[in-house]
């Protein structure tokens, strides 16, 4: 399993950095006797569609799974339904998005649809069910409802290693406050993929954003092997959170920066 860092600037985009898009790639049977790579995006908040075309042709996408509908989470998704859409090769055809329950309505109003079955050539919409296992090729996905102003799901991503000797496990915690089912999301996860988006000692309101510290913590009750603190807005000082991090969390610990790839 292989993850790219399209963009890691949180709740805005930053002047280095799209906001939350995250490419999880793995090799895999093709249902054709051979094997080929498939792709998921986890989000693709505001100007991560251009982003992306840095690391993958978005024609070879299988599927956009959204941990909620914040626009810093969605609104690129308009960029690749003009792709997929009016393609100069030909429409695409749909691709899988999943996501909390309202998806569909939520695309529909930022691509300007009032029918819904117009979208219907872009994407195949499906809602998180927590406890049910989707499969995109070798992924995995599990989505865990967690503590956020609006439905929102830590996503748990289980695929085959980079070597194919083993099962391995990414998580990604979406937008959300420290709760006992994001601890569950990372348990034991070869990489946990973590928002840090406030600040002890400045962001003292609860149920929207960890802090580095909070983060840390959920990281060491969920025994994670190794963490990336994202999700970070453009006013964070990301050494402030890091450092927050490591004073709870003692296991390898890194900042998303943009273009980033973990091989797991
Ligand atoms: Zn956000
Ligand atoms: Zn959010």
């Amino acid at each position: 399993m292989r993850l790219t860092i399209v963009g890691c600037a949180g709740s805005m985009s930053s002047p280095d950095s799209a906001s939350s898009c995250y490419l999880v790639q793995a090799d895999g049977p093709d249902g054709a006797g051979g094997t080929r790579t498939w792709s998921i995006l986890l989000d693709l908040g505001s100007g991560a569609f251009g982003s992306l075309l840095r690391h993958l042709d978005p024609a070879e996408l299988d599927a956009v799974v959204l941990s909620h509908l914040h626009a810093d989470h969605v609104v690129d998704i308009t960029g690749l339904d003009v792709y997929r859409r009016y393609n100069p090769a030909g429409a695409l055809g749909p691709v899988l998005v999943l996501g909390p329950p309202g998806t569909d309505a939520r695309v529909a109003g930022l691509t300007m649809e009032e029918d819904l079955s117009a979208l219907d050539s872009a994407f195949t919409f499906a809602e998180h069910v927590p406890g049910q296992v989707v499969e995109v090729g070798p992924l995995r996905v599990e989505a865990f409802p967690v503590e956020h102003p609006v439905p929102a799901f830590a996503l748990r991503v289980t695929g085959p290693s980079q070597d194919g000797t083993r099962d391995v496990v990414l998580t990604y915690s979406g937008d959300t406050d420290a709760c006992d089912a994001l601890v569950e999301a990372a348990r034991d996860a070869d990489l946990f993929l973590c928002e840090s988006a406030f600040q002890e000692d400045r962001d003292t309101v609860r149920g929207i954003h960890l802090t580095g510290l909070r983060a840390g913590t959920i990281a060491t009750a969920a025994g994670a092997r190794c963490v990336v603190l994202t999700h970070l807005p453009p006013w964070n000082d990301p050494a402030v959170v890091h450092a927050e991090a490591t004073a709870t969390y003692a296991g390898p610990l890194e900042l998303a920066t943009p273009n980033a790839t973990w091989s797991l």
